[in-house]
């Protein structure tokens, strides 16, 4: 049987790509503003609900150039439980990252701790919403409001996601999202910044260009970060096909919450209100003491079936190597049980049912063999 692995990169027709890209044989424009980085840029604002927008190379520089942009200083209260890029895009612009815990019902951080670590060196607070699941964006901006602080949302999970009907890049200064090739929408590589503040965005648009106003004034220590053509091509096909992965990637979030939502041991993304999700990750949490298993057994148990889910998030970034003794991964208790019990399923635009079936059995066969084996022991642990 085939491996199936969590992800799988949503792709076009090959004749659909070679059409699009055809052009740019005519123009030799590869690149700088092209015609379909400026289309792309049109439809991703529309979507997105967003006055202003600014298209990246990758969403990581997108977000390591917005927090520079938004010339901060001193400290930043982020989130651990995340992926590499947040944690990175802070320390990187000579910043100190302030890491607040989350909920664990949806992973996002838990707006309830912030006040506590304000500081008088605070300036900014860079939330990320995860697994599509979206932050509670009100209570957040309270504080902001009240500090005087910024906040820039990493929002690479949740492409296309509303709350209330409303873009989830209408909250916050600024967004980042992410068009690499594991995502819900991609452009193979890619990303964009969402900003209020005109200020922002002009000195965004400077900084992916090496700083450059024009040919003979460089007024900004600049990257180079721009999107290319042929990324911009592969958006604008992948566009076309947005809705339909994201209903088919729904079809596959009910049933995999039908065939596990009884499984001892086992528990649920939840499903938040007000929030149109873009299902773009299905993380299940493993408690080994109902389970029968550990999270990293069951993970080794599907690996050796050829299903190939990820620890994501794990570790937290607190715990990176590159940052050791830097940080109290302790300090996060709730990121840092969810990291060592969190497994996220084989979830992508053509998955098939039946193969989330046979996922779902699996999971449920083995947890209830291990229940079985008395032998089996469990040790919990209690590291990082
Ligand atoms: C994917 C991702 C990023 C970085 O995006 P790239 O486009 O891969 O650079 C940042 N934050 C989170 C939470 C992500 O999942």
């Amino acid at each position: 049987m085939k491996d199936i692995y969590v992800t799988r990169a949503s792709m076009p027709s090959l004749e659909e790509y070679v059409e699009e890209i055809k052009d740019i044989w005519d123009t030799h424009w590869m690149t700088n503003s092209g015609i379909k980085s400026l289309m792309l840029e049109e439809e991703l604002k529309k979507l997105l609900q967003a006055d202003q927008l600014s298209l990246f190379v990758n969403g990581h520089l997108a977000l390591e150039l917005l927090v520079q942009a938004m010339n901060l200083s001193g400290e930043v209260i982020t989130t651990p439980y995340t992926f590499a890029s947040t944690t990175h895009a802070i320390v990187r612009n000579n910043l100190t990252p302030v890491f607040c815990d989350i909920k664990p019902d949806d992973f996002t951080m838990d707006a309830d701790k912030i006040e506590a670590l304000i500081t008088d060196k605070t300036t900014a607070i860079l939330p990320v919403h995860v697994y599509g699941n979206v932050c509670e964006v009100e209570k957040i901006q309270k504080i902001a409001d009240a500090y005087d602080l910024k906040v820039i949302y990493d929002a690479a999970h949740v492409f296309g996601v509303t709350y209330k009907g409303d873009s989830i890049s209408k909250y916050g200064d600024a967004s980042m999202y992410s068009f690499h090739a594991t995502k819900v929408f991609n452009t193979i590589e890619g990303g964009c910044a969402c900003y209020k503040d005109e200020k922002v965005g002009y000195k965004l648009e400077q900084l992916k260009n090496f700083g450059i106003q024009c040919q003979t004034v460089v007024d900004g220590v600049g990257a180079n970060a721009k999107m290319n053509e042929f990324q911009a091509a592969m958006g604008l096909c992948n566009m076309k096909y947005l809705q339909k992965n994201i209903q088919h990637r729904q079809k596959i979030v009910e049933l995999y919450n039908d065939l596990l939502g009884d499984v001892e041991g086992i528990t649920l993304n939840k499903i938040q209100e007000d929030v149109q999700s873009n299902f773009s990750y299905y993380p299940i949490v493993v408690y080994p003491e109902y389970y029968g298993a550990t999270r990293n057994q069951l993970a080794n148990f599907l690996d050796e079936q050829g299903i190939h889910p990820r620890k994501y998030f794990y570790p937290i970034t607190s715990s990176f190597d590159c940052y050791h003794n830097q940080f109290d991964p302790f300090q996060t208790p709730v990121a840092l049980k969810m990291s060592k019990r969190v497994l996220t399923l084989p979830l992508y635009a053509d998955l098939s049912l039946q193969d989330v079936e046979r996922i779902c059995q699996l999971i449920k066969q083995f947890g209830k063999s291990m229940r079985a084996g008395s032998s089996n022991k469990i040790t919990i642990d209690n590291s990082i």
